[in-house]
């Protein structure tokens, strides 16, 4: 066994697909399955592949271009650079895109190789990442790509939440199904995907707004068990399908205070120290390199995290009923940031369970 390590549990990966295809599915939005976070670990891409997701989303080229044994239709969520033209339309399906420089290379492109690649057209509505900031602006781009060969307007999409923190809600929703409706009747198109959102949008189904969309795009909350606007867990989801184990390489008692002049940590920060006298301290043999340390919950609940450097994470298990030892592991549950961290870090071992 090497440590570090993630276990992946594809069994609980696949509940927590189910449980939100289901949910979705009862207001009429198909689930486009989010593999950015695991890598597109293809283990954990057959589990929600199982759980019944319609489209599997990737916002690299490299993570789509692993996923080419999946039948599904593959988006790539990140607007194309020009510099992987080539590879989005040999490889990805359909994009997300706001710039019609770019569709017009993915035309170009598509021509060439007798391809029609999919569009969807991304609608700013304030969080302020990508899209064409609602206004007129969006009427004049469809009007320079509508006739353009090798590409196909198939619908409108929003991402809320991830930069500006933006919750969706009736209005900005409501401005999405609006233009798109506007769109229909002045284009006379058939716009097939309107998309509505991330994990941000759970909290919302139901609403008579949402119900006019029909399309999500499903990452953290598939992964975790969580919807993403006010941060509550989803019923019948797991939030441990992801369990971190690290190793113990230290054990002593130390102050809980710096002895000599504080100035900055490995990373610029100034520390803080609360003076709880001496206290028994582990270090573990994983950093910052892998996860990030205010993203790891402890599954022994005495366990305090005091803090990392890149391979040092420092815990405090003073309080705690088990008598750690050199060698021993202890395990974490880790957040959405946490687990793409670890499954980016080639120093941590992935075991799927
Ligand atoms: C990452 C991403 C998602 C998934 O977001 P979650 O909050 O993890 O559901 C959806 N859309 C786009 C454009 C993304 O980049």
């Amino acid at each position: 066994m090497i440590f570090p390590r993630l276990l992946i549990n594809t069994k609980k990966i696949k509940q927590n697909t189910e449980t939100l295809v289901k949910l979705t599915k009862d207001h009429g939005i198909e689930v486009a399955g989010v593999t950015k976070a695991f890598c597109a670990n293809n283990d954990v891409v057959q589990a929600m592949v199982d759980g019944g997701i319609k489209f599997l989303a990737d916002s690299r080229i490299e993570n789509i271009k692993k996923m080419q044994n999946f039948h599904l239709k593959k988006i790539l969520l990140r607007s194309p650079m020009l510099s992987e033209i080539e590879e989005v339309v040999k490889y990805a399906d359909i994009s997300l895109n706001s710039e019609v420089t770019v569709m017009k290379a993915l035309s170009t492109e598509a021509t060439k190789i007798n391809k029609v690649h999919g569009i969807i057209l991304m609608i700013d509505l304030g969080d302020l990442r990508e899209g064409i900031y609602y206004s007129d602006e969006v009427i004049s781009a469809i009007e320079k790509i509508k006739d353009l060969k090798g590409i196909e307007i198939l619908g409108l999409g929003t991402n809320l939440t991830c930069f500006g923190g933006v919750i969706p809600d009736k209005n900005n929703i409501g401005k999405l199904v609006n233009i798109s409706d506007f769109i229909e009747g002045r284009f006379n198109l058939n716009l097939q995907i309107i998309s509505g959102g991330n994990s941000s949008s759970i909290y919302l189904l139901g609403d008579d707004m949402l119900n006019k969309t029909n399309n999500l795009r499903l990452g953290e909350s598939i992964i975790c068990g969580r919807e993403t606007a006010y941060g509550n867990r989803i019923e019948e989801t797991y939030d441990d399908a992801f369990i971190l184990e690290a190793e113990i390489i230290e054990n002593r008692e130390k102050p809980s205070v710096p002895t000599g002049t504080i100035g900055m940590d490995a990373f610029g920060n100034i520390p803080n120290f609360e003076d709880k006298g001496i206290r028994k301290r582990a270090i573990l043999a994983v950093g910052k390199q892998d996860i990030d340390d205010s993203g790891i919950i402890p599954l022994d609940e005495k366990v305090i995290i005091l803090g990392a450097s890149s391979d040092h994470l420092i815990i405090d298990i003073t309080d705690c009923d088990t008598e750690y030892e050199i060698g021993d592991i202890i395990k974490f549950k880790l957040t959405y940031g946490s687990i793409l961290k670890a499954m980016t870090s080639s120093y941590v071992n992935k075991k799927i369970l």
